[in-house]
């Protein structure tokens, strides 16, 4: 009789899947989800529009009308065009598979978004860290030299970073995108909202870059929606790797009717900004709390011990990412989601009980 362990890959065996806790009943501070929910009458709006949408046919492979909001919202570069993922996570995975000729290799500094790696993985990809300096910037020279050992087909930079928070400098951006002339640059701007800076205005400047960029963080989550904008080139390429029907009715609906109103997102952005910065300087009085700047809507916080701290704030009904394990740089780090002024007045309160 057959079982899995005979049919399966050895690798997937040894794995174990994405670890999403059940967070009923906790504040959840733990995936950089927006806390706030859409004004009542816009979402009824949502609910009507939605309602119309014709739920019995095939959403359209290449929706052209979004896209053309999508570029015009987000003011997408003439010389660009736009694919759609569910999710960047999708994005990512469809890199990957396209770019995996036997031998080829992905680059990223660690600590990083764990889906290169894991992306990589799953399509036989050789993954390459290279460390961050202990300060999270980028380790420039030990980049350069990565990338001319390795040349690798697929470079990842997370601007800013994920779980780190950092916005790398621009003249180390420049100088690893002018070294990797064998490579594709990634930019994953999935925290753009918070950073406010953005290589996106520059994506038709480069031959050898593309800019991700999701919804998720700007309030939309649920809805899976992640683009990345490049040359035509590049793009023609990796849609020939994505799922035909990728990204639903109701995704595009959402997102289409979404984005005439992303002033509304915009405005809660801007108000997780400003308790980013309130959060931090609460954080940051607490006794043996080191705080590291962020450009997304997270913190990554060095504190004493890490597990304490975890187990403190679970008790406390508040859901926070341990990710002291993920890697030596981040030994005793936490990293926690910027929430509602309510949601972080009881995670200050939480840390408390710790820090005194
Ligand atoms: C959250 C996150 C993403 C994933 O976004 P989805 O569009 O929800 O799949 C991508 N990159 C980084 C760095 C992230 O932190």
């Amino acid at each position: 009789m057959t079982t899995p362990q005979d049919i399966i890959r050895r690798d997937v065996l040894a794995m174990t899947s994405y670890p999403v806790p059940d967070a009923t009943g906790y504040i959840k501070l733990d995936a950089m989800e927006n806390p706030f929910s859409l004004p009542p009458v816009l979402a009824a709006h949502l609910g009507e529009h939605l309602a119309g949408v014709a739920l019995n046919r095939y959403p359209a492979p290449r929706p052209e009308a979004l896209i053309e909001k999508i570029k015009r919202v987000m003011g997408v570069p003439a010389g660009c065009d736009v694919l759609l993922g569910n999710g960047s996570d999708e994005i990512i995975s469809m890199v990957s598979v396209a770019c995996a000729k036997p031998g080829a290799k992905v680059l990223a500094p660690m600590p990083g978004f764990v889906m290169y790696q894991m992306s990589a993985k799953l399509a036989n990809l050789e993954f390459i860290g290279v460390p961050l300096n202990p300060d999270f910037t980028l380790d420039t020279e030990a980049m350069l030299a990565a990338i001319a050992e390795h040349e690798p087909a697929v470079i990842y930079l997370a601007y800013p970073n994920n779980p780190t928070g950092t916005l790398y400098d621009d003249a180390d951006m420049e100088r690893i995108i002018a070294a990797a002339n064998k490579s594709l640059v990634v930019i994953d701007e999935a925290y753009q909202p918070f950073a406010q800076q953005s290589w996106l205005p520059r994506a038709d400047a480069f031959d050898n870059v593309v800019v991700m960029r999701t919804v998720s963080k700007l309030g939309l989550a649920g809805i899976r929606l992640g683009y990345l904008v490049g040359k035509p080139a590049w793009l023609t390429e990796f849609d020939k790797v994505r799922p035909p029907y990728n990204t639903n009715v109701l995704t595009q609906a959402a997102a289409d009717f979404l984005l005439d109103h992303v002033d509304v997102l915009d405005a809660q952005a801007e108000q997780l900004r400003e308790e980013r910065t309130k959060l931090a300087k609460a954080v940051a009085q607490l006794p043996g709390a080191e705080v590291f700047p962020s450009a997304g809507n997270f913190l990554l916080v060095r504190v004493p011990d890490a597990s304490v701290m975890f187990e403190t704030l679970l008790a406390a009904r508040v859901l926070i990412k341990n990710v002291s394990k993920m890697h030596p740089l981040l030994v005793n780090c936490v990293r926690l989601t910027v929430g509602s002024p309510e949601e972080n007045a009881q995670l200050i309160a939480g840390l408390k009980l710790v820090l005194h």
